[in-house]
């Protein structure tokens, strides 16, 4: 295989161009501190996906949309029967999310096709660049409903009864999403009703501290660490805070920190490689004077080694039933990805790539989950990291250098190029 740099497809990545959409789909949604809060199937979500779709039309990719929302822009290939590349991220974002997070991804596969497209290089396969639905989970849980979806790793109804905070079912926003994209060509759902792709590779910022503190500008990314999500329910009763004896109570409050203890506990990690989180708490009737009847709180639980994903996930009920005093209790498993191994075919063309244009590199297993890990099975896939300042992710002050940004794509177009003529 080829590792030739292409100058001109390298020149051709325009760091300018790049940020210059990065940062006016930033004002979509833009929340306080330069963050941006676009929950998915939003009318943010659905303006930016808008201004995506323009951009792409401009230089003649197709729009199309299958029934999860997943959007897909075509550039197409010279043998029309070749199975795409498919390079892309997601584009809606945390509560308080960043600038960066996903929307990188799908800005610098736009950015890469757009190069290969100045620069004259024509591909044998068709590259589309994708924006997943609902990769983040903030506003339905869980995340990457869309590539779950496409992959056939879950029917595409699954979710349709999950609420938002605001009591909206997922099938509903979708319903409403989908008539408001009715002018978007629909396309076959992924490989439950098409082919499967040949590639697909993903760029991200890195969404941690490593390339940042090591100087590096590329990360050439191994796999993606396994997670399991819960959620549990403590049960208990309502009394009078003021008249009902404290050892006479059901206080489902004291029993859900009882409970989060424990796990903590469970949880603990001397090398610091296990990530154990309780973020999301509800507490009913959530009422000062009212000892709490019903505390619901999230467990997002991830590794890299596959056997303690599996026997520490497995001990969090036994953990939660011993420590509680006076509730029951309900647990319910959300979400469940194995470690993810990515393809050596796309890994050592990152990894090519990067060297063949001088950026420093090093291989990186990732912490957080992503779209790719469902592309896993139907071919041969990778990601891209780029650094992002301090590591900070999921928070306003996200943020990655317009030159740290460009390198990603052009690394990217070079993949692509290569992958897309194999
Ligand atoms: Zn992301």
């Amino acid at each position: 295989m080829s590792t030739t740099i292409a100058p001109n497809l390298v020149a051709a990545v325009s760091e300018a161009r790049q940020w210059d959409r990065l940062m006016q789909l930033a004002k979509i949604g833009a929340i306080p501190g330069d963050g941006v809060n676009r929950p998915c199937l939003s009318p943010e979500d659905r303006e930016a996906r808008r201004l995506f779709i323009g951009w792409g039309e401009a230089i003649g990719l197709t729009a199309s949309i299958d029934q999860l929302g997943n959007l897909f822009l075509r550039h197409e290939g010279t043998d029309l029967t070749a199975a795409p590349v498919l390079s892309g991220s997601h584009m809606d974002s945390q509560p308080k999310g960043g600038r960066f997070d996903g929307i990188y991804g799908v800005i610098a596969a736009l950015e890469a096709v757009q190069a290969l497209r100045e620069a004259g290089i024509t591909t044998k396969r068709p590259i589309e660049v994708v924006g997943w639905t609902n990769e983040e989970g903030g506003r339905f849980a869980p995340g990457c409903m869309g590539s779950m979806a496409y992959a056939g790793f879950a029917p595409p109804d699954t979710w349709d009864d999950i609420r938002d905070n605001a009591g909206i079912a997922w099938a509903d926003a979708l319903r409403e999403h989908l008539a408001a994209e009715a002018d978007i060509t629909r396309r076959p759902l992924g490989v439950v009703e098409g082919p499967a792709p040949f590639a697909y590779v993903e760029a991200h910022i890195e969404q941690g501290p490593i390339l940042e503190q090591r100087d590096t500008d590329i990360g050439v990314v191994t796999g993606i660490q396994g997670s399991r999500w819960f959620s549990v329910e403590i049960h208990g009763r309502s009394d009078h805070a003021g008249t009902c004896p404290v050892g006479m109570r059901q206080d489902a409050m004291q029993d859900a920190i009882r409970a989060i203890t424990a796990l903590n506990a469970l949880m603990h990690d001397p090398t610091d490689v296990l990530r154990f989180t309780v973020a999301r708490m509800e507490v009913f009737p959530n009422a000062s004077n009212s000892v709490a009847d019903l505390v619901r709180f999230s467990i997002d639980f991830r590794h890299p080694d596959n056997a303690v994903l599996q026997a520490r996930g497995n001990a969090i009920e036994g953990v939660i039933a011993a420590s509680l005093r006076h509730c029951s209790y309900k647990l319910f498993e959300r979400f469940h990805a194995v470690p993810a191994v990515f393809d050596p075919l796309v890994v050592d063309a990152v990894q090519r790539a990067a060297a063949s244009q001088g950026l420093s590199h090093m291989r990186i297993p990732s912490g957080a989950f992503h779209d790719s890990q469902f592309m896993i099975p139907l071919c041969p896939s990778g990601m891209i990291f780029i650094p992002c300042r301090g590591g900070v992710s999921h928070n306003p002050a996200e943020y990655a250098s317009p030159e740290h940004c460009a390198a990603g794509a052009r690394v990217l177009a070079q993949v692509l190029a290569e992958l897309a003529n194999t």
